[in-house]
């Protein structure tokens, strides 16, 4: 065997070949590894709780598609479903049943939802709901928190300015700095700030845009009294509140972070779990706010591939599956097992860890304090993350690959699961 075919496994010899006609070799940043080092997986497929990259390497999986596979890859029922439906015609850009199932399905669930659009991804529903919270409210301005994600739209890509009340930055090359200049920052959990903005752009904020549950800088629960305020402060000026729950709906309680924490929101985006695993979001909201979405209103938007019947019919298997409540309770009990794992084994090893978990959503911070902000997010220890997802992934685990994003659970994560879990965390931990 030359040289050559011994050092380069079927992985390596993917990425090369990736990195070659593909930014990074990779269709989404975070998954070229950039945050943690080392070479990206190719993973060929996946069963349950379980994934096998291209070299035959069994893992499990943790980031379940950052998301959406709440019941698992490839569960029966979803894939008889989709399979059913793409039999029947992939794609028709005409209205189907499935659609009509599907946003029933929601509104039946989320009653903030009284009716909804149907989009291909969360950057395009959260896109699509500013548009329209622009235009019911007349105003220009949305005021986002630090270390949330709302998607790669123009006017979410904007990082702060030098104080609360100063211009925000284009947080990326490429973003004009005119498209950012009605998008405002907060510190997450920081009513002040929200006050403070409200204070000087007053009736100019048509939204305030939050993830209720923050996941897209690790996991950060709402302080007590944060969303409240928030509903508060956006009646109190005539704006409107946007939950996004791309990535809590259906993962923080059956019925979205809405449910769990009682606060109906004016607006509500949602994508990852709705879909099944495949790309469907949506945007809805109060009838009278979503009336005013074209072709009823005047608020233009559309989707060659909106209300994809695969797509459709993946979502509605995953949320009937979600309809017993047996079913969100074991992908929630697994999270809570693991988090107590992880804990655990941190405290007797006498390793800095903060694991934040809301339902079937966790992080561990490599930090002693509680991480209630974007700012004490990145005072955690990445280096000691990126060395505990390695060690995690040699032992067969496999973690998102950077310190500020969210582990998820599964209907389908099992006692064998949580045992090799449980192991990779204690050797990791003692490495
Ligand atoms: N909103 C939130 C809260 C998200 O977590 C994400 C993606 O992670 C998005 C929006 C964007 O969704 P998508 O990646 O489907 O465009």
């Amino acid at each position: 065997m030359s040289r050559r075919a011994v050092l380069e496994t079927r992985n390596d010899a993917l990425v090369a070949r990736a990195r070659k006609v593909m930014p990074g070799g990779v269709s989404s940043p975070v998954r070229a590894f950039a945050a943690v080092g080392g070479t990206p997986r190719f993973i060929e497929r996946g069963a349950g709780a379980w994934i096998t990259d291209a070299d035959g390497n069994t893992l499990l999986d943790l980031v379940l598609s950052w998301g959406p596979l709440i019941a698992g890859h490839a569960h029966p029922r979803v894939v008889e479903a989709a399979a059913a439906a793409v039999a029947r015609g992939s794609s028709f850009g005409s209205s189907c049943e499935l659609e009509v199932r599907l946003a029933e399905q929601i509104t039946g669930i989320m009653p903030a939802v009284e009716m909804i659009r149907f989009v291909s991804s969360g950057t395009e529903a959260v896109m699509s709901a500013m548009r329209l919270a622009r235009a019911a409210t007349g105003r220009r301005g949305i005021v986002k928190f630090e270390g949330c994600y709302h998607g790669h739209s123009d006017a979410l890509l904007a990082s702060a300015g030098s104080g609360v009340a100063t211009l925000s930055l284009p947080d990326s090359p490429g973003v004009s700095p005119a498209v950012v200049a009605d998008t405002h920052l907060a510190a997450y959990n920081d009513l002040e700030a929200v006050g403070e903005l409200f204070r000087v752009f007053g009736d100019e904020i048509a939204a305030v845009l939050v993830e209720p549950v923050a996941g897209n800088m690790g996991v950060v629960p709402p302080a007590p009294g944060f969303l409240e305020g928030l509903r508060r402060v956006t009646l109190e000026h005539g704006a409107l509140l946007v939950f996004d729950e791309v990535m809590t709906g259906w993962r923080v309680h059956p019925g979205g972070a809405q449910a769990l924490y009682g606060i109906a929101p004016d607006l509500t985006t949602l994508g990852k779990v709705m879909g099944g695993g495949f790309p469907a979001a949506a945007y809805g909201g109060r009838r009278e706010l979503m009336e005013l979405v074209a072709p009823e209103g005047s608020v233009y938007q559309a989707g060659t591939l909106s209300g994809n019947p695969v797509a459709m019919a993946a979502g509605l298997a995953t949320l009937e599956l979600l309809g017993d409540p047996g079913q969100w309770a074991r992908a929630d009990s697994w999270a809570r097992e693991a988090a107590g794992v992880l804990a655990g084994a941190a405290a007797r090893r006498g390793v800095p860890l903060s694991v934040q978990r809301v339902g079937t959503m966790f992080t561990p911070f490599f930090t002693d304090t509680p991480v209630r902000s974007f700012s004490d997010a990145r005072r955690s220890d990445r280096m000691a993350f990126a060395r505990f997802f390695h060690a995690m992934l040699d032992a067969g685990v496999y973690l998102p690959p950077s310190p500020l994003e969210a582990c998820f659970s599964s209907m389908v994560h099992d006692d064998d699961a949580l045992a090799h879990f449980d192991r990779a965390v204690r050797g990791a931990l003692a490495c």
